[in-house]
């Protein structure tokens, strides 16, 4: 990858993805088009889309389109036209499980960003985020009580018995913590390790392996909490958060409920990464009753453009795109989603066409 072209997989996959890709890649063209740099693309079905054009969720094509890219920028992938098939060959299932295997993709980062121009769309109380707020959740995301061996459910006499395994190699913290104290280094230095230390033997090797981790990165502040204080502390005083990082489950429920409190899920991106090919996608999913409608926000689709750019290094240039979001949400250029009551909303084309041109 040279510092001036870069190559990217582009899945759009179903419902409003389509549409939410169209304006990301309009904005990045722009973005290119000002710095001086160039992002080829190969584009390829995923989902409902690879079942429909080649048979299944996840098409041998689509893969060798990703290993050939130096990323990944992800639609979104579902639809009640899919919903009869057997769970494995539906889109989400058969399509982002196996692509996160098959890259390795190990940490999930997810911004909840919440701008100042939005509280009113949160749902917390607007004197407790005044300004808006700005976390990063750094979630594991191959390990854990998702993944453990043994699992099972049995009959034990009369009763019956369920087993789920949290298990969790060192390595794998260690990888985790250094995603999250890297990503704080970047901001505003500070991780807060989330943990059950007080009652699971896992949480107490999560905690030493990041306070062991922590030595390395001096200049970043290293703090601890429980889970259940934790998804307390987001709705209270979600200010307080920089980086957040947690195992998998935990990441799973608290990156839902920063996404929530964020405002719209039209607005939220995030970015998987791995030892390979990086994904980067908009967190919502394929909102079927929009599609085709021209209606679905498509900020998070546009966002997940400035993280892919970011990854390339390239600052300055996702910065830009984020400030022309930010301004086109404050010159009143938004849809449905975030437009106060009676207030004019604007089209999913319309959005990226103001972006564009702050761009
Ligand atoms: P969803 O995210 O598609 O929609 C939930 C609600 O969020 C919508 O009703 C809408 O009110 C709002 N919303 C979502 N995206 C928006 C946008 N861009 N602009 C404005 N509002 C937006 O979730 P769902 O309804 O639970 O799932 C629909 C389909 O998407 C299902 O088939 C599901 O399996 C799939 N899904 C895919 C992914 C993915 O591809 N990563 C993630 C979640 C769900």
């Amino acid at each position: 990858m040279s510092e001036h072209h870069h190559h990217i997989a582009v899945l759009a996959g179903d419902g409003i993805g389509p549409e939410v890709m169209a304006q990301a890649l309009k904005v990045l063209d722009a973005v290119s088009g000002k710095f001086g740099f160039t992002v080829s693309r190969k584009v390829a079905f995923v989902g409902g889309a690879g079942i429909d054009h080649c048979g299944k969720a996840l098409p041998e094509e689509t893969i060798r389109a990703c290993e050939e890219a130096d990323a990944v920028l992800f639609g979104s992938v579902g639809g009640p036209k899919w919903e009869h098939l057997p769970a494995n060959e539906q889109p989400e299932r058969g399509a982002l499980l196996p692509l996160r295997k098959h890259f390795g993709l190990y940490a999930n980062l997810r911004p909840g960003v919440c701008l100042p121009a939005l509280t009113h769309a949160s749902p917390i109380k607007n004197e407790l985020i005044e300004g808006g707020f700005d976390i990063l959740c750094v979630r594991e995301l191959t390990g854990g009580l998702y993944f453990g061996q043994p699992r099972f459910r049995e009959r034990e006499g009369d009763d019956e018995v369920v087993v789920d395994t949290m298990r969790y190699h060192k390595s794998e913290m260690v990888r985790i913590a250094k995603v999250a104290f890297e990503a704080a280094r970047g901001r505003r230095k500070r991780v807060t390790s989330v943990d059950k230390a007080n009652v699971l033997t896992n949480s107490l090797l999560w905690r030493e392996t990041m306070i062991e981790v922590s030595k390395d990165y001096p200049d970043v502040e290293l703090l601890h909490m429980y889970v259940d204080n934790a998804a307390m502390q987001l709705v209270r005083n979600p200010n307080q958060f920089d980086v957040i990082v947690t195992s998998n489950m935990f990441g799973d429920i608290l990156t839902d409920e920063a996404s929530v409190i964020s405002g719209s899920l039209g607005m939220l991106s995030s970015a998987s990464v791995g030892a390979e090919v990086a994904l980067f996608e908009p967190i919502h999913g394929s909102y079927p009753q929009a599609a085709g409608k021209n209606i679905a926000n498509p900020m998070a689709a546009i966002l997940s453009g400035a993280l892919l750019l970011e990854h390339f290094g390239l600052k300055e240039e996702a910065e830009t795109i984020r400030q022309a979001v930010d301004h086109t949400i404050r010159d009143g250029f938004v849809t449905e989603d975030l437009a106060r009551p009676g207030e004019r909303s604007c089209t999913t084309t319309e959005v990226g066409d103001r972006i564009r041109a702050r761009i």
